[in-house]
C-alpha cells in the first residue's frame, strides 16, 4: 500500500475519503471535533503542497436519500472554525454541482463534499458513483480507517477509476501500530478483551489466542467463561450458548501455553443502576439474585500483574459497566496500569477510548485507534477490502 507522501500531489486535485460521521448535537452543531482533527495530518499535508484538497465522507445511514439531519453542512462550518481558513461546502457530491465547484478550485483551496450516503451507489459499490467521484481527482487518498473494513464506492470501487491512490496519514498510521503490535510484537504480547457479549467477539477471541501470551477476559463476558468452569453466576451476563465455545477457547490457551486471566472476584449488585447496592465478593460466591456488573480488587491486582511485564498491549472493551461511576473502577485500574507498563499499547473501540480518557491516562496510550468496528475486525485477522483495493491500485500507479 502507497502512502501520500509517495505519490506526487504538488498542484493537483486530491480527492480524500475521510470520516466525517461525527456526532450532532440538537441544535445541529458538531458535538465532539475528534474524528475531524484526526485528518489534519493528511489534510496539512495537502495544502503545504498547495493541492486542491477535495473532501468525502458518509453521516449516519440516510441509506440513499436526501436527509436534512445528515448533512454535513455543520461539519464544513466547524472544520472553517477548526482551520481558519474558508471550506467550500457543496450539496451534492457528485454531478454538476460538484465538477464545478472542484474545477474552479486553486491550489490551497478546501471543497468538502454533500454527504456519500445522500446516494445508494456508495455503500453498494456501484462502479458508476465510483467513476463519477474519480472524476473529481488526480490522486484518491483513503484516510477513513474507520469505514475500510466496509466495501463501498468511495473506498474500494473508486480505486478502479483513479490513476494514482494512496493511503493518507491516518490510516497508514491505524494499519503500522496494529502491525507492529500484532504482526512481529516485542513479547510478552498481552491482549486484554472486555465489553459485554463473548458472541460478538467470539471471533476476535479465536484469532488472539493464536497470538498471544496472555489473555485477560473481563467485563461482562467473563461471566460466561466463569460459568463454563463450573461458577454460578447468578443474574451476570451468561450466554449459555456460548459455553462450549468458551471452554474451546481455554483449552486452546492451555494447549499452546497462552496465559488465559479471568477475574476471581468482582463488584456485585442486584441492579444495573447507579443507586444500587454494591459489594465484592469472590467469583465463587455470587449471590443468586446479583450480577457481576465490574472486576474486584483482587482481580485488578492480578490483570496488572499481568501488565507488568508486557512489552506490547492490545485492549478492546472495558472490565465492567464503567459508564456507572460504582462500576468503573476496574477498568480505569487496568486503564492506568496499561499506561504504567511502558508497552507499546494500542487500543480501540469507543468504549475503551473514553475509559483511557476518563481514567486520565489517554496521553501514556501509545495508539488510539479511530476504528470501533474495523478495528475489532483488524482483531479478528480479517483483511480490510479498502486496504487490499489501495494495494492493488497502488501496484498500477
Ligand atoms: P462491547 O460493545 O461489547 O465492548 O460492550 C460494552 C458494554 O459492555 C458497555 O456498555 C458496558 O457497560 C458493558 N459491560 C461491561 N461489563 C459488563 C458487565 N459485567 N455486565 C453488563 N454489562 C457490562
Amino acid at each position: 500500500m502507497k502512502s501520500i507522501d509517495q505519490v506526487d500531489i504538488s498542484g493537483k486535485r486530491v480527492l480524500i475519503r475521510v470520516d466525517f460521521n461525527v456526532p450532532i448535537d440538537a441544535s445541529g452543531n458538531v458535538a465532539d471535533d475528534t474524528r475531524i482533527k484526526a485528518h489534519f495530518p493528511t489534510i496539512g499535508y495537502c495544502l503545504d503542497r498547495n493541492a486542491k484538497v477535495v473532501l468525502m465522507s458518509h453521516m449516519g445511514r440516510p441509506k440513499g436519500a436526501r436527509v436534512d439531519k445528515l448533512s454535513l453542512r455543520p461539519v464544513a462550518e466547524r472544520l472553517a472554525k477548526l482551520m481558519e481558513k474558508q471550506i467550500l461546502f457543496v450539496d451534492d457530491c457528485i454531478g454538476e454541482k460538484a465538477e464545478a465547484a472542484v474545477a474552479a478550485m486553486k491550489g490551497g483551496d478546501i471543497v468538502l463534499l454533500e454527504n456519500l450516503r445522500f446516494h445508494i451507489g456508495d455503500e453498494k459499490n456501484e462502479s458508476e458513483f465510483a467513476r463519477a467521484l474519480a472524476g473529481l481527482c488526480d490522486v484518491y487518498i483513503d484516510d477513513a480507517f474507520a469505514v475500510s473494513h466496509r466495501k463501498a464506492a468511495s473506498n474500494a470501487a473508486i480505486t478502479e477509476f483513479v490513476k494514482v491512490c494512496a493511503a493518507g496519514f491516518l490510516l497508514k498510521n491505524e494499519i503500522d501500530y496494529f502491525q507492529k503490535a500484532m504482526g512481529n510484537p516485542e513479547r510478552p504480547l498481552v491482549a486484554i478483551i472486555g465489553g459485554a457479549k463473548v458472541s460478538d467477539k467470539i471471533g476476535v477471541l479465536e484469532n488472539l489466542i493464536e497470538k498471544v501470551d496472555r489473555l485477560i477476559v473481563g467485563g461482562g463476558m467473563a461471566f460466561t467463561f466463569l460459568n463454563a468452569l463450573g461458577y454460578e453466576v447468578g443474574n451476570s451476563l451468561c450466554e449459555k450458548e456460548m459455553l462450549d465455545k468458551a471452554k474451546s477457547i481455554m483449552e486452546k490457551a492451555k494447549s499452546k501455553g497462552v496465559k488465559l486471566c479471568l477475574p476471581v472476584d468482582c463488584v456485585v449488585a442486584e441492579k444495573a443502576s447507579a443507586d444500587a447496592e454494591a459489594k465484592v465478593c469472590s467469583v465463587e460466591e455470587i449471590p443468586k439474585n446479583s450480577m457481576g456488573l465490574d472486576i474486584g480488587p483482587a482481580t485488578t491486582a492480578l490483570f496488572s500483574e499481568s501488565l507488568k511485564d508486557a512489552k506490547t498491549v492490545v485492549w478492546n472493551g472495558p472490565m465492567g459497566m464503567f459508564e456507572i461511576d460504582k462500576f468503573s473502577k476496574g477498568t480505569y485500574e487496568v486503564a492506568s496500569s496499561v499506561a504504567a507498563s511502558g508497552a507499546l499499547s494500542i487500543i480501540g473501540g469507543g468504549d475503551t477510548d473514553s475509559a483511557v480518557h476518563r481514567a486520565g491516562v489517554s496521553s501514556k496510550i501509545s495508539y488510539i485507534s479511530t476504528g470501533g468496528g474495523a478495528f475489532l475486525e483488524l482483531l479478528e485477522g480479517k483483511t480490510m477490502p479498502a486496504v487490499e483495493a489501495l494495494e492493488k491500485c497502488g501496484d498500477k500507479s
